[in-house]
């Protein structure tokens, strides 16, 4: 049988226990260390050939986790090996060892020569004892490394915690439903209880408790639901995190502000139910109550809910008083943070919001009514050598300019009015405090907008990157007049 064949069948996918096998690897440079490292904890004994080995490799010689086989390769290496890679860079050392594999029937890998080699090494995605393994056949492995790439992202960390915890408790999983299809539903209702939510949350203690009482008979525990109150970031879906985009795609219910993106939304589960929860200016009490009333709802009917805010729940954004009902209702929580307006938008108008040598300190303020604009610092707001980031200010913009320079903030302070931040339609406006006002007035500025004041707002000037370039009165005037 000739090694070359390429194989025209599929390959058989398996999982090798390799404990106290030896795996020969041959090769002793960066290739073979990326080889070996797959093998380390796997219970192999290793054995490494090759006249020399790098740092790394010799390091782990040297500790003991393998075994340095010094020299070149003979066909006697592979006696006592039950699986071999071939990781050389040079092509027929890679051939002597599959065709000697090949003799004496020991399994070879060869690296990136799908011809040669009889068992090919997936990519891999690992969760704790969960294991992803990916082949594209060996013809295209560049695709199974961008759909290694895909499945990372989607498959939380707490999938290892979880496995390990049903793997301790399988012997009671299997007594308490012996037959395969109530297990098979069990496992359904527990995954999409709490229990996943309990483990990310590091809660052991409750997360066996949960269990305990999942097991006992008739126990409507398995239907307890949970909110994740999770920051959607400022519109651009490339700024959720990881773990915003799984509790997204695990969740029944997306309760969301009118703030969070539709591309943001596209991301949940398709068969998720969406509630937009947009509150009015006036009468915002009324909506916020009607909001808890239907998080604990929800999340009595045994939903897993994703409330959704726009920029971080904890920025200017109610989190805290939505938490402190959940918690009243004895209902399970977790927060994901989201990328703030503040950052977002300085980020994609190229302002640095602290800079050595313009501003060592930052603010993040809400100016959306007058009463709360009396309540604020001024003096310390006027201060020099700080960046103020300024919420829901764009109605206030008048106020906010007298009370600054008031309290002696200087005239010539830059500030730039981020509007649709990190959106399609993002818009910069750029000027000095004196003509605040009227330069956004002139160009319109609506909400939501961010206004970033302090010497660095400056810098959007140069250091801008995305979409257009800032606006400032002058451009106003040439536009207007053009
Ligand atoms: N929790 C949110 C803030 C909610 S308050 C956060 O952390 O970002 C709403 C205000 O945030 C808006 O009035 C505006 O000032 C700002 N904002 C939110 N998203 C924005 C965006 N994409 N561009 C500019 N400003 C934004």
């Amino acid at each position: 049988m000739s090694v070359d064949a390429a194989p025209a069948h599929r390959l058989f996918p398996l999982f090798a226990d390799l404990r106290d096998r030896t795996v020969l690897v041959v090769g002793g440079g960066v290739v073979a260390t990326r080889k070996v490292e797959a093998l380390l904890g796997t219970g192999a004994r290793i054995v490494v050939g090759a006249p020399v080995l790098d740092a790394t490799l010799a390091g782990w010689a040297a500790q003991g986790r393998i075994e340095h086989r010094a020299g070149a390769f003979t066909p006697d290496w592979l006696d006592d090996a039950w699986l071999a890679i071939a990781a050389t860079d040079d092509a027929d050392v890679n051939r002597a060892v599959a065709e000697a594999g090949e003799r004496r029937r020991v399994w070879v890998n060869v690296v990136d020569d799908m011809a040669l080699a009889r068992v090919h090494l997936p990519a891999r995605i690992e969760r704790g004892p969960v294991q992803v393994a990916i082949s594209s056949g060996g013809g295209a492995p560049m695709l199974a490394r961008l759909l290694r790439e895909r499945i990372e992202t989607s498959l939380d960390e707490s999938v290892g915690a979880l496995a390990t915890f049903l793997t301790r408790h399988r012997h009671r999983i299997r007594a308490r439903w012996p037959d395969a299809a109530a297990r098979r539903r069990a496992f359904e209702t527990l995954l999409s209880g709490p229990l996943p939510s309990l483990l990310r949350r590091r809660r052991h203690i409750e997360a066996e408790r949960h269990f305990d009482a999942v097991l006992a008979p008739d126990s409507p525990h398995a239907a307890a639901g949970s909110v994740a109150l999770v920051g959607a970031g400022p519109g651009d879906p490339g700024l959720l995190t990881l773990r915003a985009l799984r509790v997204l795609n695990e969740a029944d219910v997306v309760l969301h502000d009118r703030l969070v993106s539709d591309d943001v939304l596209q991301l949940a589960r398709r068969d998720a139910e969406r509630i937009e929860v947009g509150k009015q200016a006036n009468g915002r009490s009324t909506a916020q109550d009607k909001i808890n009333a239907l998080l604990v709802e929800h999340a009595r009917a045994g939903k897993r809910v994703v409330r959704l805010k726009g920029g971080d729940p904890f920025v200017f954004g109610r989190g805290g008083e939505e938490l402190e009902v959940l918690r009243a209702a004895g209902i399970g929580y977790e927060v994901v943070p989201g990328i703030t307006a503040a950052t977002a938008c300085a980020a994609y108008a190229g302002i640095p919001l602290t800079h050595r040598d313009h501003a060592q300190s930052l603010r993040l303020v809400t100016a959306h009514a007058k009463d709360s604009l009396d309540t604020l610092d001024w003096p310390a707001l006027a201060q020099g050598r700080q960046t103020l980031a300024v919420y829901m200010g764009v109605a206030m913009l008048d106020t906010l300019r007298e009370r600054l320079l008031a309290h002696g903030r200087a005239p010539t302070t830059p500030f730039a009015l981020v509007e649709n931040g990190t959106r399609a339609t993002q818009r910069v406006v750029i000027g000095t405090l004196a003509d605040l006002p009227d330069t956004a007035r002139l160009h319109a500025v609506c909400s939501p907008a961010l206004l970033i004041l302090g010497e660095v707002a400056g810098l959007a000037r140069s250091l801008h990157w995305f979409g257009a370039r800032p606006l400032n009165c002058h451009n106003a005037t040439l536009s207007q007049a053009a």
